[in-house]
């Protein structure tokens, strides 16, 4: 690792904000969003930096992000909750595959345990932040969402827990003839509340797990669900219940049981996934294998389950107990792989002449993915494009000081990342206020300038993560300027690495 800059040492150690500042808009540290990372990062933030000051932004009313937002039929988690759980909080409900009111209570619990929920301050959506060298400091403009009123809260260090997609908008492609289709035209982000789909025929478009949950959970009630896809995802059927985590935690303690079970996942899950990338013949045989087994000889799996691309190159889809199975097994529900020609009056014409008829179309096609909240940075005066940037270990970018962005794991719980990144920069703040430094910016040595640059994600093909790929930080070819998408590299990377690798600079502004 390179030491090629070698900051001046303010010697007057930097512990907080001055107490005498009782300014309630200049805090020591800022968390941007109160979903499942943000509350988290507070619970570690307050437990390893006791007395620093901070406040959560949250742009909408309640807390709980993806967890609040989404109220479609069905909606629940793919990832068992002994990983997408706090490594802090043990999971105690019987199902490990939950739905999604488990998750919010569950972080609605973790808040007021806490004591975080009262850090929040709701309708307030951070729109732009500016860092100043000169002071060490981000102003953050925020917006009221309820009176527009902006206000401007100071902060030391930045951490974007905004999530990684739109909550204004969802990715619908450009339907020919939407505008022609009579009935409803419903977006998963968006549900109506009183929207009634008994005994209706219900076309719902898409294979990803947004349209995998909809759709055995909507056939209970519609007349009929199609599930209309233009290519196949890998689908796997899981019991919703860990019969190994429920048995220990009726006789160890529950942190005990729970840190077993979650080490038992992680395991498991990491074996899965190194197979599918050194044996994806094998891994997809077996897979398919289960299709065949849960729908039986006459069907073609071939067609409507057996993906272009090999396993874990997207996510695998979960169908909890078989729920999709049983569900076409039983009539109620159907799976069409063909391209959409055209909405009609009466549904939906497909390219191959076939008309797919519709009360009511569901188009299960996708989030809008967003870079750090759609909020504008600038350094120092100039703006920041990050797609000219280099992440820092995944999590910050080089050439911003003070700024650490969550983003967790595609091929695993997103909480197994988020709760990494949370200890990090309790590491990293501790590290600040130990040497006195009030700046740390990763920065390029001249050698890693000429590195060869790779997209934030390799590996992953799913059409969510492409489109906004070109908008992401690149990665380099070596440490720390890897994403390395791995639980256990990140692990030792993030709980043991060392903060003062020569990548990170550390320095205060000259007045200090
Ligand atoms: C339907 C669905 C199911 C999922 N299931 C799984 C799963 O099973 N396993 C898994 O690992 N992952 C899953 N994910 C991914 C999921 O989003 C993460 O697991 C996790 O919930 C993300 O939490 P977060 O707090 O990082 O982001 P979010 O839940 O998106 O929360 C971000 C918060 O930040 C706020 N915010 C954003 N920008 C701003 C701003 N500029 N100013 C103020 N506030 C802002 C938002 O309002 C929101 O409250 C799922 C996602 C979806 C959509």
């Amino acid at each position: 690792m390179c030491k090629h800059c070698i900051s001046p040492r303010n010697t007057e150690p930097y512990t907080a904000l001055e107490a005498t500042d009782t300014t309630e808009n200049l805090v020591d540290v800022v968390i941007v969003g109160a979903g499942l990372s943000g509350i988290g990062a507070a619970c570690h933030l307050q437990d390893k930096c006791p007395g620093k000051r901070y406040v959560i932004i949250e742009g909408r009313e309640a807390m709980g992000g993806t967890w609040d937002l989404f109220r479609y039929p069905g909606i629940r988690s793919d990832s068992d909750m002994h990983t997408l759980g706090y490594n802090f909080k043990p999971w105690r409900e019987s199902k490990a595959i939950a739905d999604g009111p488990a998750i919010l209570k569950y972080i609605r619990e973790t808040a007021f345990e806490h004591g975080v929920a009262k850090h929040i301050r709701y309708q307030q959506q951070l729109f732009m932040a500016e860092w100043s060298s000169g002071d060490a400091l981000w102003a953050l403009k925020v917006r009221d969402t309820q009176s527009g009123d902006i206000t401007t809260v100071r902060c030391n260090m930045l951490l974007m827990c905004s999530g990684y997609y739109s909550y204004e908008e969802a990715y619908v492609p450009d339907f020919p003839g939407r505008d022609r289709f009579k009935g409803d035209i419903v977006e998963p982000q968006f549900w109506p509340e009183d929207l009634d789909y008994r005994n209706k025929k219900v076309v719902i478009i898409g294979s990803g797990a947004t349209a995998v949950t909809l759709v055995p959970d909507m056939a209970k009630d519609a007349g009929h669900v199609v599930m209309l896809q233009r290519s196949p995802s890998y689908v796997i059927s899981q019991p919703d219940e860990d019969v190994i985590a429920n048995t220990l935690r009726k006789f160890l303690p529950q942190k005990v049981a729970y840190a077993i079970t979650r080490w038992k996942n992680v395991t498991v899950q990491q074996w899965i996934y190194r197979q599918a990338r050194k044996r994806p013949e094998r891994v997809k045989r077996v897979l398919l294998r289960w299709v065949r087994d849960e729908l039986g000889p006459g069907y073609d799996v071939e067609r409507h389950f057996t993906p272009a691309y090999n396993p874990w190159e997207q996510r695998l889809c979960l169908a909890p107990n078989s729920d999709l199975f049983a569900a076409i097994r039983s009539g109620k529900a159907s799976v069409v792989t063909d391209e959409i020609d055209t909405f009609t009056e009466n549904g939906i014409r497909l390219t191959s002449g076939q008309q797919v008829d519709a009360d009511i179309i569901v188009t299960a096609t996708g989030l809008k993915l967003i870079v750090l909240g759609d909020v504008e940075f600038i350094v120092d005066g100039e703006r920041i494009d990050f797609s000219k940037t280099i992440t820092y270990k995944g999590v910050m970018t080089s050439d911003v000081p003070n700024l650490v962005s969550t983003f967790g794991y595609i091929n695993a719980s997103w909480t197994l990342r988020a709760d990494l990144i949370a200890e990090f920069s309790c590491r990293l703040i501790n590290h600040m206020d130990a040497t006195g430094y009030r700046q740390c910016t990763p920065r390029l040595c001249e050698d890693d300038k000429s590195m060869v640059t790779l997209p934030y994600i390799v590996g992953f093909s799913s059409g969510y993560i492409q489109r906004v790929m070109d908008e992401l930080p690149k990665q380099g070819d070596r440490q720390p300027w890897l994403n390395p998408q791995n639980y256990r590299r990140d692990k030792k990377m993030f709980r043991k690495g060392a903060i003062d690798d020569g990548a990170l600079v550390f320095s205060s502004p000259a007045t200090d």
